[in-house]
């Protein structure tokens, strides 16, 4: 469990000397290729063990975990019921496919999100990550159209929000709508509809806040009913864009969406990848405008951010079209070798479990709260824009000018600067664009809270 001030508990491994510690930092510049990172200027930062909320670099610099170690942990690091629970799994076996067959542990965990997601009679299909979630989803759309009777072939195109962000395969990010991962992949992409980022901190010209939900519901509905013939889905995540910078949509928006899709009979698509497993405060996002998708995607938080697991849940509605005999060819035409990995399956039982015991959603409203009050302070810093945040899931955005919103020059990486500060009173944050993020494991205590805020201007 997390320890209440930072201390991890008395380790009696050996440390690693210094040439070992050298020789990792040189061997992580030459041979390790990290994801979104320019490894021209990437300066080694290597974890050797962590627990509760706090991760140890190989030199014995204790770092609070701000960022869940990307958006994924839930419960903190090293957690005895969940290592136990793999442990358990592991003296039984490691892995065997779903295609075909199952692990019963894996069955177990089918069950368990079908039971608590609010998607009708879910039926689960397991993936590995976030990306290859929302990949099924989107192919689960389309052949959907085409089995249903009557049949709708047509009905393959998507209808997404802008500066969306749903992963970095292909199908991904053709949904997606973050012009810089876009620009660099032209050509290779499918197109969508897009309707405006449903972002309430910089509005359209002329838009009010009070005017933000009409125009951005009319913008998607105006689309809808002109191409719902050719939509297969709406595709979004449901009240935060996370990866766009904690963009916060406004109240109804999401209830709004849900009923624009029923209307112009198009399935609604959430991907709760970022948002799910208590992030914003309830289980699911989209329970706080009591929306039911028809898919619904899973990722990062399932295994309280342990082991790759993703899960894609279908209505009962949508599954059924896939019935008939083996001849017809009706079955999902999709599958991970890994998807439903017996280990991951195991550690995310161990921690839904822990949701319970723990009383965790109530522990995050709480934390959020304590978060809440001391940004405050924060807003008043002539740099800090805008402060945002649905439970523990906050963006803090920096801007040269307050009133007119106008940004920093890119060049500047002013929030790269917050978060290095951080780094050195030793807290990892990582930023997005001009965003400071701050996403700590929902497990963290009031104090850890404290060190975290400390942690900043
Ligand atoms: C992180 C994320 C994904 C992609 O998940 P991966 O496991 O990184 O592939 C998809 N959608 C959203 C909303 C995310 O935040």
């Amino acid at each position: 469990m997390a320890l209440e001030g930072g201390a991890l508990a008395t380790d009696t491994r050996t440390p690693l000397s210094p040439e070992r510690i050298a020789e990792l930092a040189a061997w992580d510049l030459r041979y390790h290729w990290h994801g979104f990172t320019q490894m021209a200027t990437y300066e080694p930062l290597i974890i050797h063990r962590a627990e509760g909320c706090w991760l140890e670099t190989i030199d014995g610099r204790r770092l609070l975990d701000g960022c869940s170690s990307l958006w994924c942990n839930v419960h903190g690091h090293n957690h005895p019921q969940i290592n136990a629970a793999v442990v358990e799994q592991l003296s039984r076996v490691a892995h065997v496919t779903t295609l075909g067959m199952a692990a019963d542990v894996t069955v177990e965990l089918a069950r368990r999100l079908s039971q608590i997601a609010p998607v009708s009679d879910a039926h689960v299909f397991f993936a590995s990550d976030g990306a290859c979630s929302v990949e099924a989803a989107l192919k689960i759309c389309v052949q959907y159209w085409q089995q249903r009777s009557p049949a709708q072939p047509q009905k393959r195109r998507f209808l997404t929000l802008g500066e969306a962000y749903h992963g970095d395969t292909l199908g991904s990010v053709s949904v997606g709508g973050i012009p810089l991962f876009h620009q660099r992949f032209g050509g290779m992409l499918f197109e969508c509809f897009r309707c405006p980022c449903p972002d309430t901190y910089r509005l359209p010209e002329g838009v009010t806040s009070e005017a933000a939900l009409e125009y951005y519901l009319g913008a998607a509905e105006r689309i809808l009913s002109e191409h719902a013939e050719e939509i297969a889905a709406v595709v979004m995540e449901p009240l935060v864009q996370g990866a766009a910078g904690m963009i916060m949509h406004p109240p109804g928006f999401l209830a709004g969406m849900r009923r624009l899709a029923t209307k112009y009979d198009v399935l609604l698509v959430l991907d709760e990848v970022a948002v799910g497993f208590g992030r914003t405060g309830t289980m699911f996002a989209c329970e706080q405008e009591s929306v039911e998708p028809d898919v619904l995607c899973l990722g990062k938080g399932l295994s309280g951010g342990y082991l790759p697991i993703a899960a894609t849940l279908a209505s009962h509605a949508v599954f059924e079209g896939f019935a008939g005999s083996i001849t017809a060819g009706r079955q999902f035409y999709h599958g991970h070798t890994f998807g439903g990995n017996p280990l991951a399956a195991a550690a995310a039982l161990a921690s839904l479990d822990l949701f319970g015991s723990n009383q965790l959603l109530a522990h995050v409203n709480r934390q959020a709260e304590r978060l809440a009050a001391s940004l405050e302070r924060l807003a008043e810093l002539p740099e800090v824009g805008s402060i945002r945040q649905r439970g523990l899931m906050v963006g803090i955005e920096l801007v040269q000018d307050k009133e007119t919103r106008q940004p920093f020059p890119r060049e500047e990486l002013r929030a790269a600067a917050w978060c290095r500060r951080a780094l050195e009173r030793g807290v990892w944050l990582r930023p997005l664009g001009d965003v400071v993020v701050l996403m700590p494991p929902l497990a963290i205590s009031p104090a850890e809270l404290d060190l975290l805020i400390a942690s900043l201007p």
